[in-house]
């Protein structure tokens, strides 16, 4: 049965108009369940024979949380999230002082192959669809009783590997109607598929763009992520001079930091040099030494002398405060202890 959270607003129209029922039904359904009504018997201002008909043709699926994880140290929590046809993925809510933060999976596994990320391990299950991602937002929002007013697309999978689910569930994610989430408040990360970040720059869309650099030559890149194989850092940072020609915004650099691989200094005044004069922003992530390859962190020290040489450089840098460490709310690794217990391992 078709999940009627994968429908816009002109989709539900259409259909309900179809079904010999007023159009502007359309906007009421929807009012509901994005307040976080999910039967449709309970949609009082909807006649009886719209209900039943939605009710016949639409589930209004969102995924059953599996677990909850509250972290010690912080107020984050992670969800394992189970969906009709039995997959599991995982959602990351951060509560900050200036309201919920949201980190929701697009894809069930991966199939980049990042050699330090747990959510690629088991390759790719498939895409989530629109509906199925919105689904996040609602289970968590429902879960935690408020509001969540930012996203990022930076759990399980590659936004830009589903681009046409990913688009809609940004559109419907922002509209009125929907969750009504500023473009301003949604951040999407990309490990550089370099012809889909021009594709979303043509969209105009004002969301913040993340990059998964994590290395300041090809050669390097090339060691931690296949995808560098396929584009070129060059080709990437034209991809990302273009997005801001497109949409002024200022692109995110990510760049996890393992110990003897990309953070020496000598890295960091390379990185510096490619993005010099770029309207960026580092955000260096001392890596999760979560798979077995040998990765491990650099000293906080080291971390500090890298970040150091770039601010000298003029190049605006975080680094990542690592939250809910102790519930493994990184890069899928909650799914992946969840199915190796499933497979006994
Ligand atoms: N596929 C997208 C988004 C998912 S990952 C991307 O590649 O950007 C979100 C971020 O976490 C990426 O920057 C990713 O490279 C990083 N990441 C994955 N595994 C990690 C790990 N073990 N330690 C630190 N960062 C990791």
């Amino acid at each position: 049965m078709r999940n009627i959270l994968d429908l816009d607003l002109d989709e539900l129209k259409k259909w309900i108009k179809g079904s010999g029922e007023k159009e502007f039904r359309a906007k009421q359904v929807f009012d509901w369940i994005y307040k976080g009504c999910f039967s449709f018997s309970d949609m009082k201002n909807i006649p009886e024979s719209l209900r039943n008909k939605l009710a016949a043709s639409f589930q209004t699926g969102i995924p059953e949380i599996v677990e909850k994880y509250k972290s010690r140290d912080d107020d984050t929590f992670k969800f394992l999230l189970k969906y009709s046809d039995g997959n599991i993925i995982e959602t990351v809510v951060m509560q900050y002082k200036h309201g919920n933060s949201i980190c929701v999976s697009t894809q069930i596994g991966c199939r980049m192959g990042c050699t330090f990320c747990a959510s690629t391990l088991h390759g790719m299950v498939r895409n989530l669809t629109a509906g199925e991602i919105l689904g996040q937002v609602l289970a968590a929002q429902k879960n935690i009783g408020g509001r969540i007013s930012n996203v990022v697309l930076m759990g399980s999978g590659e936004p830009l590997d589903n681009f046409d689910n990913v688009t809609k569930f940004l559109d419907i994610v922002n509209s009125e109607y929907g969750l009504n989430i500023g473009q301003r408040h949604i951040t999407l990360s990309t490990c550089g598929l370099v012809p889909k970040m021009r594709e979303l720059a043509d969209m105009n869309y004002q969301i913040t763009l993340a990059v998964s650099l994590h290395a300041p030559n090809d050669e390097i890149r090339r060691q931690m992520m296949p995808v560098a194989n396929k584009y070129s850092m060059a080709e990437i940072l034209d991809a990302c001079r273009y997005y801001i020609s497109k949409t002024n915004r200022r692109i995110t650099f990510e760049y996890s930091l393992v110990k003897g691989k990309n953070d020496s200094l000598e890295n960091a005044e390379e990185l510096s040099d490619i993005l010099k004069g770029m309207l960026c922003h580092v955000n260096l992530i001392p890596v999760n030494a979560v798979v077995e390859n040998g990765y491990s962190k650099p000293t906080q020290k080291d971390i500090a002398a890298f970040s150091a040489v770039l601010t000298r450089k003029g190049i605006e840098t975080t680094v990542r405060r690592e939250m809910g460490s102790d519930i493994n709310a990184a890069c899928g690794q909650l799914r992946r202890s969840y199915l190796d217990e499933q497979r006994g391992e």
